[in-house]
């Protein structure tokens, strides 16, 4: 296999060519343009998703967002910042509610980061609003950013690995104005990298060989094959007592969740049990858990298979790459899926732009699927573990309705076992847990590994991990200071001033920034005087001294082979 890094003799069209403008694709090319890399995005669809698939944004997805500029703009799209976040389990919406997991509105975490401590880990809480908004706006805030060249109605339909480049064949799709028209004529891109960000059917994971390993597995109540419905219920807010985001309908033989997308009249409707074959039998069921008639519009629908833990065997070949659903399947539980494939494509961008700017040792980018393939494990076994509560273990009968002493008893039993969903809806450990505790280009110290669960996170300075998190003023927080590429921490107040790291970085032309974070909690929450900390915002070395220079510098960009 050709090195990734061999110097180039062929001149490209472009350094970086992506397929698909999905979340993950898109993520790569802004990240990618941050760090001032121009890239070509590949999208073979005309316009943005138009079916709502998740809504769970997650607090290290709004991280990346902050630093791409985009998170206060992303928190004002879809449902009204103050419309409830709440889970609420139902027997129809004139019935009794069985049980409620209470969840804060956008306003109300919002008001919980503006009174924080200068500790506090969360700057940007988890944002419930549905792909179908964002991915809008991510994708107008791309075609006004210079460094990216946006081709919608463009096919991907292969490429072929030369020493120093990535030949990339493209036409645009069949259609237009005329019916049968023929697609149009091939094109051949070239780039130094190919990352292949084309979802599920990923035709670059297929033509690098690669296959999907892992378990397609009991994943509770949501086990197997799926459709949801987009639809419009109108005057939905007249006809309820309480809004929440997703409501699930618990009736015998008949279970849907419903969730919120505009906090008006547009909703997505997963059937879990209840027969979904002709409209009229959805309309029935919708009836149904209304208690009344209402008048319901279909939108679209979409199937999709729950229970899925499937992680590609390779991220990698050469110049190319796989991030997001072509490189890993989860099942929706917990939204960690497109989070999941974000987080890897900020791992990405840095290494490649790295590789471009020709500060990367020759194995950076062979940290890359080391470092984000145990995440993605991680993190659907994490998805099909909480799938697993949803199992209620509770016999859906009538007396959940009924208004007698039973009744009240087998609502009582039910709300216990739907609290045990909790945890499928603030995962926090999962969302700012990962760690690449193991990874070639962290510098160990030796301490042990913070124990990872699923509801619980415990900052650690420990390399490996997200850098803790702490506010610099009211409103600035520590991830607002970092610099694009690495960031030397001086914390506490009496740190070294680590200029060999500096003088080092400018001799090798790495990007360092240097940051002072004088408070005393900061200094006592990293445990050391000095951090650096990555592009990606994870640690790379801590300590009270800098160790020689070179060989800490070598070591993090990749320069040393594992
Ligand atoms: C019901 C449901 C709920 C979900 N909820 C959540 C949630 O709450 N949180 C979460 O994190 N995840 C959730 N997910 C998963 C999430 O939707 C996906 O993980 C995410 O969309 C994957 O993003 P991606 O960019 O990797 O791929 P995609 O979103 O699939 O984008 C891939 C893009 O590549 C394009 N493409 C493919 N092939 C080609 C080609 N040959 N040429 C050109 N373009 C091509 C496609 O048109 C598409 O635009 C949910 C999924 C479902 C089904």
């Amino acid at each position: 296999m050709p090195s990734p890094l061999d110097t180039s003799v062929t001149s490209v069209d472009t350094p970086v060519v992506i397929v698909g403008a999905g979340p993950v694709g898109m993520v790569l090319a802004l990240d990618l343009a941050s760090k001032g890399v121009r890239s070509t995005l590949i999208e073979q669809a005309a316009t943005q998703r138009t079916y709502p698939s998740g809504s769970t944004h997650n607090a290290r997805t709004m991280e990346h967002y902050r630093r791409l500029g985009l998170s206060e703009a992303l928190r004002q799209v879809g449902m009204p910042r103050d419309y409830s976040t709440d889970i609420t389990y139902l027997t129809h919406f004139n019935g009794h509610e069985l049980h409620r997991l209470a969840m804060p509105t956008e306003e109300e975490s919002a008001a919980q980061v503006a009174a924080h401590s200068v500790t506090d880990q969360v700057p940007e809480p988890l944002l419930r609003q549905n792909q179908i908004y964002i991915e809008k706006l991510v994708f107008e805030h791309m075609l006004k950013t210079e460094e990216v060249t946006t081709r919608v109605e463009t096919e991907f339909l292969g490429f072929e690995e030369h020493e120093d480049h990535v030949s990339v064949r493209v036409r645009p799709v069949a259609g237009g104005p005329e019916e049968g028209a023929e697609p149009g004529p091939e094109e051949v891109i070239t780039c130094r990298f190919l990352a292949g960000c084309d979802g599920g059917r990923s035709l670059v994971r297929r033509q690098l060989g690669l296959q999907y390993a892992g378990e397609k597995a009991d994943a509770g109540f949501l086990t197997g094959e799926r459709n949801s419905f987009y639809l419009r219920i109108k005057n939905f807010n007249s006809l309820i007592r309480e809004p929440s985001w997703q409501y699930w309908m618990v009736r015998p033989g008949k279970v849907a969740t419903l969730i919120t997308l505009d906090g008006e009249d547009e909703f997505r409707l997963t059937v879990i049990q209840g027969k979904t074959e002709t409209e009229d039998d959805l309309r029935e069921l919708i009836d149904d858990f209304f208690g009344a008639h209402v008048e319901v519009e279909f939108i679209e629908s979409q199937g999709w298979v729950s229970g899925f833990a499937l992680v590609a065997e390779h991220y990698r070949k050469g110049r190319v790459t796989l991030s997001g659903d072509a490189a890993h399947l989860f099942t929706p539980i917990g939204g960690f899926g497109m989070n999941t494939g974000v987080d890897d494509a900020v791992n990405l961008a840095w290494k490649l732009a790295a590789s471009l700017q020709g500060w990367a040792g020759p194995h950076l980018l062979d940290s890359y699927e080391p470092e984000r393939q145990p995440a993605a494990r991680y993190n659907s076994r994490a998805a099909l573990a909480l799938g697993r509560n949803l199992n209620f273990n509770l016999q859906i009968t009538e007396l959940l309705d009924e208004d007698s002493p039973a009744g009240v008893e087998a609502r009582k039993e039910a709300a216990v076992l739907m609290e045990g969903q909790r945890a499928g809806y603030a995962s926090i450990g999962v969302q700012l847990g990962t760690r690449y505790d193991d990874s070639p280009v962290i510098w160990p110290d030796g301490t042990p590994a913070p124990e990872r669960q699923y509801e619980t996170y415990v900052p650690s300075a420990r390399p490996g991990g997200r850098a803790p998190h702490v506010w610099m003023s009211r409103t600035q927080s520590l991830f607002d200071v970092l610099g694009p590429g690495f960031t030397l921490l001086r914390l506490g107040g009496a740190a070294p001033a680590g200029e060999a790291l500096v003088d080092a970085a400018a001799r090798r032309g790495i990007p360092l920034t240097v940051v002072d974070v004088p408070m005393p909690e900061a200094r006592e929450l990293y445990g050391a005087d000095l951090a650096l900390i990555r592009p990606d915002q994870h640690v790379a070395w801590r300590g009270d001294e800098l160790p020689d220079a070179d060989e800490l510098l070598t070591r993090v960009t990749g320069g040393a082979s594992a």
